[in-house]
């Protein structure tokens, strides 16, 4: 198998729980954590899913807040570098563990 694959498609082992994680069932946006344990990679520098990160570090889910218009956002903190990044909760992510999660302040202010 070679060849470039899209990156919503490529399927990853997460590096905490081990799982397997393969593509998103429906819908073209970038997986970019963990659906079971919500962990992610730090693999994107300026821009998600540019994967153009050299830390690779795993990235720890430290809590969850709404943004205005009702969309639950998932904080990401890597745990080697300390960069903070913010993504969408999944249609798939394990509603258990996102209610699991603190709820905490927004922290970027959205633009209309
Ligand atoms: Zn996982
Ligand atoms: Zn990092």
């Amino acid at each position: 198998m070679r060849g470039p694959a899209p990156v919503s498609d490529t399927p990853f082992t997460c590096g905490h729980c081990g799982r397997r994680v393969g593509p998103l069932p429906s819908g073209g946006r970038n997986r970019n954590h963990c659906p079971y344990c919500l962990y992610s990679r730090h693999v994107d520098a300026e821009r998600s899913g540019d994967r153009a990160s050299p830390c690779k570090g795993m990235m720890e889910p430290i809590g969850v807040f709404e943004r205005p218009n009702g969309e639950e956002v998932i904080t990401h903190r890597c745990l080697v570098c300390g960069f903070e990044r913010f993504n969408r909760v999944g249609a798939d992510d394990d509603e258990t563990a996102v209610a699991a999660l603190p709820r905490i302040a927004p922290r970027s202010a959205p633009r209309a």
